[in-house]
């Protein structure tokens, strides 16, 4: 069975049987017919059913927000505000889809010669628990305009919002059996990469499961996106605006219970406002109220399931011996719920757990440097590269520094956060091809060149 259990109470929610056989043949067969069609539909025509996409999801962001908090113990306002960023990623296709779409003209010898994007088919997701909705659907609005289907398999612990999606697009009026939702464990991937009707895969998840994603995908030779971990470094420089940076640093560790890939993760400071910088963090960690995520004071819920706390606590314990200075929190909380109190490490040296491994959890470790160049190095020094946040006052170093930090993007003076607008994705192994914007929506097409004669002399 496939169970929704409420990581905060512990209680079981809902129990699935999962899909096999007939109902997995019929639902792919269905959203390939389906996908046969929406490609042959005009981009214009297509746009239309994004705007409803995002209509209905604002109109039902409480109600989804609460699906969410339920199934994987984020506080409320978040959830809420995850919904609306979903609504915001289909507006934005919907306004600007036509043009990325549009016809490349290339001068070359021929009469005429141009890039056009073609669909690729059926675009198979494997997605995580930790955004439930959004990472479905920043990859789903790209891939519907595209001309595209989306055949979801979600993460085993959160199949209402699995259910919950395919029932968003049923009410906007995506064509029927084009996004259907697969209730299955992680052992049907393989047969479904292989499947003849499925042409891509996007990935969403954790390192492990992206380099067996990573070989299926090779075998049947279909196109992947990869977004996997990260351990992102926030780099504060000693001309920082130490303040700022401990108050957006505490978010940028903390949000979504330290549940994110692009969560900062290691805060690598500058000896000479390293106190500064560890003192504001510290009290800024103290005021998170950990608690029931459907009350509204609450700023740090619970986290997803019992056994990712219980591998963050054996993090936070092996740093502990490993001589990492623990400032604040440490434990899980005791009684139901998968509860860790806000931790923080000072004196962190790149080899000790909190640093070397990703940490998907409530704890910050701090690592403190001589200069710029060995922040920057200590930053490298990992096999991650998603996202980086570096905060000076010099802009023009800024712009050097941020050549040499090895990453998918990297954030000056802000928190690395995912926006409609900008292209996201990794290096190393973080994974590689890029979600959002223009090439998030280019990934899975077909870019096609067609070359007509004659020859022009
Ligand atoms: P996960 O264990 O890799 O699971 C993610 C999805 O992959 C789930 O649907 C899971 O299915 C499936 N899966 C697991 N093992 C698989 C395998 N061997 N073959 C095929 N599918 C498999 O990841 P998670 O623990 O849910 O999520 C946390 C990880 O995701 C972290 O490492 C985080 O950094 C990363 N993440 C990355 C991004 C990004 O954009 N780069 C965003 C969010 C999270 P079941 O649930 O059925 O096992």
């Amino acid at each position: 069975m496939i169970t929704s259990l409420n990581p905060a109470t512990d209680e079981v929610l809902a129990q699935f049987e999962p899909h096999a056989g007939d109902a997995i043949e019929q639902r792919l067969q269905r959203a390939a017919d389906a996908q046969a069609l929406w490609g042959r539909t005009p981009v214009a025509q297509r746009m239309p059913v994004l705007r409803q996409v995002a209509s209905v999801l604002r109109a039902r962001k409480q109600q989804l927000g609460r699906t969410i908090t339920l199934e994987m113990g984020k506080p409320l306002a978040e959830a809420v505000g995850e919904v609306e960023k979903c609504a915001w990623n289909f507006e934005f296709y919907a306004d600007n889809a036509p043009a990325f779409l549009g016809d490349q003209v290339v001068a070359s010898s021929a009469t005429d010669s141009r890039l056009v994007y073609d669909p690729l088919g059926l675009v198979l997701a494997v997605m995580p628990w930790n955004y439930p909705l959004w990472q479905v659907m920043r990859a789903a609005a790209p891939v519907l305009a595209g001309g595209n289907g989306l055949v979801l398999k979600h993460a085993s612990n959160v199949p209402q919002c699995a259910l919950a999606i395919e029932q968003v697009f049923a009410e906007a009026g995506v064509p029927a059996g084009l996004c259907p939702t697969l209730l299955v464990g992680a052992s049907a991937v393989p047969a479904l990469i292989a499947d003849r009707r499925i042409a891509a895969v996007t990935f969403t998840g954790s390192t492990p499961a992206g380099r067996s994603i990573a070989s299926a995908a090779g075998q049947a030779l279909k196109k992947q996106v990869l977004e996997l971990g990260g351990s992102d470094p926030f780099i504060v420089l000693a001309d920082a605006d130490v303040a700022a940076a401990a108050t957006v640093g505490v978010k940028a560790r903390f949000q979504n219970t330290g549940q994110s890939c692009i969560a900062a993760k290691r805060f690598i400071v500058e000896d000479s406002v390293a106190d500064a910088f560890t003192e504001a963090y510290v009290e800024g960690v103290k005021r998170l109220v950990v608690g029931d995520p459907l009350q509204a004071a609450t700023t740090q819920g619970s986290m997803a399931r019992r056994n990712l706390r219980d591998e963050l606590q054996a993090q936070v314990q092996a740093s502990i011996g490993e001589g990492a200075r623990l400032l604040t929190g440490g434990a899980a909380v005791d009684g139901p719920g998968a509860f860790h109190q806000p931790t923080v490490f000072d004196r962190v040296t790149p080899d000790m757990t909190v640093a070397r491994e990703e940490t998907f959890g409530p704890a910050a470790a701090i690592l403190r440097v001589r200069d710029a160049a060995e922040a920057v190095r200590i930053a490298n020094g990992t096999p991650f590269g998603l996202g980086a946040a570096l905060w000076t006052a010099d802009l023009d170093r800024a712009r050097t520094l941020t050549r040499q930090i090895q990453s998918g993007a990297v954030f000056v003076n802000g928190m690395v956060a995912s926006d409609p607008r900008l292209p996201f994705g990794g290096t190393k192994e973080s994974g590689y091809g890029r979600e959002l914007g223009v090439l998030g929506l280019h990934e899975f097409t077909n870019i096609k060149t067609v070359w007509t004669g004659p020859v022009r002399t």
